[in-house]
């Protein structure tokens, strides 16, 4: 039996930042999740863009929680030495019909109270971006949309959390949960957490555990997502975030920079009934690889060394799905489905906001934390290969274990260890980049699976080599 102020189930990156916040506050708490793994849902498979939110529907709680939410994770990254490259966004038109939205988008952006958009002219936007593509008529610049290391922002807000004192539960789905006055039982397989209050941030689940409560407010739509990465060589073609015009339903294909050097291009919007569903098909890639080609011709000549796809867990309303039930001590936080990311913090001081605001009071006193210090992953950081007095103070960060990415040995043993410790292959990946260059873990693998088993005393065949 486990007691806490509150559970939190789902462990993305906004169930972290929610428990994250609430232990900062005194409070026990309890995150769980059906994965081994943090942040191993739709958090894992994004495009890492910090949205300033220009584009969203004015007056909704998602436009007020991506702005505030952008400055709140910009100074996040900075204490923490999470990669954030300040690459700045063009959205391009290409026909009549979006350089005719244009002067409405730029409205919009100051309805959401950001003020420094701007329109381009047809030589304005090629003088920013050369390499595109013939028939870019007009553009909106958006100077402060970034890209962001996504993976150790989870990782950052989980390791946070732990270390104020919340109980991480993994591999534990949650299917049975019996409320009452005395709060809420999770019954688990190996043990039942009994909880004052309750914080759904289940994702593409959220829709269920909130039936489990009897509520029936919305449902979970999947939508697939699917990107190409394109090798650092790429890298040259692009200096900005290379937006369309947006549509309701999506923020459209786009081509990025990521914070590992590489280029994405994606994603689809495909709506699906199969939650699981994250595989690249035929007609998808094809269709990004037209999309691609039109706005950055060159591109599409460059290699491509992986694919993913991520799932969003759009709804039937258009905006977030945040909803607290006093009586039940129940806060719901659903439909958190472009651009959860960049929210994540602001979701979660909203989310402590209305815990507070129904008289919910903690066990504990407020603790004092800082962000945790996350490994220099970024393609302009200093990697430890590259730092002498990492490699002085422990030679294992000076021998390469994945050439491709730089990766040494020292990183990859780290990640098998502490509080966070990769679960496979794929949490390893998302700790150290190790594996995701553009042999895949051609080269390194094997040597990889080595040390990870001789790190975790796991059999060398159990680690089976998994996708990003
Ligand atoms: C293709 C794509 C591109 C995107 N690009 C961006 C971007 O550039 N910028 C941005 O800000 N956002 C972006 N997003 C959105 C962002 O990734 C999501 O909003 C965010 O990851 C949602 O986080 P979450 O914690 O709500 O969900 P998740 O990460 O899915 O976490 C929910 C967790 O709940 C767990 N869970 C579910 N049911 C149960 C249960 N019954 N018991 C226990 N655990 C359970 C799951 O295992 C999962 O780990 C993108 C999304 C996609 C798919």
């Amino acid at each position: 039996m486990v007691e806490v102020d509150v559970a939190v189930v789902g462990a993305g990156v906004v169930g972290c930042a929610v428990a994250r916040h609430l232990a900062i506050d005194g409070a026990s708490v309890a995150l769980l999740d059906r994965a081994a793994d943090v942040g191993d849902g739709t958090s894992k498979a994004n495009t890492g863009v910090l949205h300033t939110g220009f584009d969203t529907e004015p007056g909704s709680l998602e436009s007020r929680l991506v702005a505030r939410g952008h400055g709140l994770l910009t100074d996040y990254a900075a204490a923490a030495g999470i990669a954030v490259e300040r690459t700045g966004a063009l959205l391009v038109a290409w026909d009549d019909e979006q350089e005719a939205a244009l002067p409405a988008l730029l409205a919009k952006a100051d309805a959401n109270g950001y003020a420094s958009a701007r329109l381009l002219d047809a030589a304005e936007v090629r003088s920013c971006e050369p390499h595109l593509g013939p028939g870019a008529r007009s553009g909106l610049s958006v100077p402060d949309e970034w890209v962001i290391d996504p993976w150790s922002v989870t990782l950052a807000f989980a390791t946070e959390a732990v270390g104020a004192g919340a109980r991480l539960l993994l591999a534990t789905p949650v299917e049975k949960i019996v409320s009452g006055d005395g709060g809420h039982e999770l019954e688990l397989p190996d043990c039942v957490v009994r909880a004052q209050w309750l914080v759904n941030a289940a994702g593409l689940g959220a829709d269920r555990i909130d039936a489990l409560l009897g509520h029936h407010d919305f449902t979970v739509t999947p939508r697939r997502g699917q990107l190409l990465v394109f090798d650092k060589l790429a890298r040259r073609l692009l200096c900005r975030i290379l937006l369309p015009v947006p549509t309701a339903r999506t923020k459209g294909v786009l081509v990025s920079p990521t914070t590992w050097g590489n280029v994405l291009l994606g994603p689809t919007a495909e709506d699906l009934e199969d939650r699981t569903d994250t595989a690249s098909t035929t007609g998808g890639i094809e269709g990004l690889l037209r999309a691609g080609r039109r706005v950055l011709p060159a591109l599409v000549d460059e290699e491509v060394t992986a694919v993913y796809a991520g799932l969003r867990s759009a709804t039937e309303h258009r905006d977030y799905q945040v909803r607290l039930d006093a009586g039940q001590r129940y806060v719901s936080v659903g439909g958190i489905r472009s651009t959860g990311l960049t929210s994540s913090l602001a979701v979660a001081e909203h989310v402590a906001g209305l815990l507070d605001g129904a008289g919910a009071g903690w066990s504990g006193p407020a603790v004092s934390s800082a962000p945790p210090v996350m490994p220099p992953l970024g393609e302009s950081q200093v990697r430890p290969l590259q730092d002498p007095d990492r490699i002085a103070s422990d030679p294992a960060y000076g021998t390469p274990l994945c050439h491709c990415e730089q990766v040494s040995r020292g990183e990859v043993r780290d990640a098998c260890h502490g509080a966070l410790a990769a679960a496979d292959l794929g949490g390893v990946r998302r700790r150290t980049r190790a594996m995701n260059g553009r042999c895949q873990g051609f080269y390194c693998g094997a040597e990889v699976v080595a040390l990870v088993a001789d790190e975790t005393g796991s059999d060398p065949g159990s680690l089976t080599r998994v996708p990003r």
